[in-house]
């Protein structure tokens, strides 16, 4: 049986882009710092990398406010949340274009609506909620998504548990009903395995390798339908 079908953000909903981050960085050291600009972004892109280090290595979660604070001490700039909240929001509109929902998303997620199914989204995300609400608005994804976790509102991040469990438990989803569909080998797939959830691999072949085995493949969003109604057909005739 299934009941719900529950997706990742980057590189699953949205298109993968290989963004430079040093460059997204600038961005918001010129709010910060207009005459240390290579300085600040530099700053602000090790202690991001020091967040995503900890995540993989524990799985605790990160904010991006964090980020910010530890680089502005790290170069003796004042932590101010005000000027912080200018640079964030000027990172985030060059952060923009690369967060469009791909063209059959929306598709994809009426479909599986239309067959009586929960929908949910699970980011592993330092960015605030708020954000990427606004970019799932902009889209017309955010009333296609039953339930909404992102893990900068929780301790950790996939594979762990905790952050799949938040997402069943809002959707009040049985694992073994759920399908998770991401991009990611270790984080999506790994992680919703290990609470007994079929899995679907959105192939992304610039995400690390990890081995492990998805219960199917696709290339393109639009094919989870196909898997989906492959299994519901199987469910039903057995
Ligand atoms: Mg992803």
């Amino acid at each position: 049986m299934i009941n719900a079908v529950l997706f990742d953000w980057g590189g699953t909903l949205t298109s993968f882009h290989d963004v430079d981050l040093i460059e997204a960085w600038r961005v918001a050291a010129e709010v910060l710092a207009p005459d240390r600009v290579d300085e600040v972004a530099q700053s602000l892109f090790a202690a991001e990398s020091e967040v995503w280090e900890r995540t993989r290595t524990t799985m605790r979660s990160g904010r991006i406010d964090e980020v910010l604070t530890a680089a502005s001490r790290a170069v003796d700039l004042p932590v101010d949340e005000t000027i912080h909240q200018l640079a964030t929001s000027a990172y985030f509109d060059h952060w923009t274009p690369t967060t469009g929902a791909r063209a059959d998303a929306r598709r994809t997620l009426t479909a599986l609506k239309e067959r009586g199914l929960l929908t949910g989204l699970l980011s592993n995300t330092h960015w605030p909620r708020d954000q990427h609400e606004q970019w799932l608005q902009r889209d017309g994804l955010i009333d296609l998504l039953d339930a909404r976790v992102y893990t900068s509102d929780l301790e950790h991040v996939k594979p762990h548990a905790e952050a799949f469990g938040a997402l069943l438990g809002e959707l009040r989803v049985q694992p073994s009903t759920a399908v998770f569909v991401g991009d990611r080998l270790w984080d999506d797939v790994f992680g919703a395995q290990q609470l007994g959830m079929r899995t679907i691999w959105v192939r992304n072949d610039v995400v690390p390798f990890y081995d492990v085995e998805p219960d199917a493949v696709v290339d393109e969003l639009g094919e989870v339908l196909d898997v989906i109604d492959g299994w519901l057909v199987a469910a039903s005739a057995g």
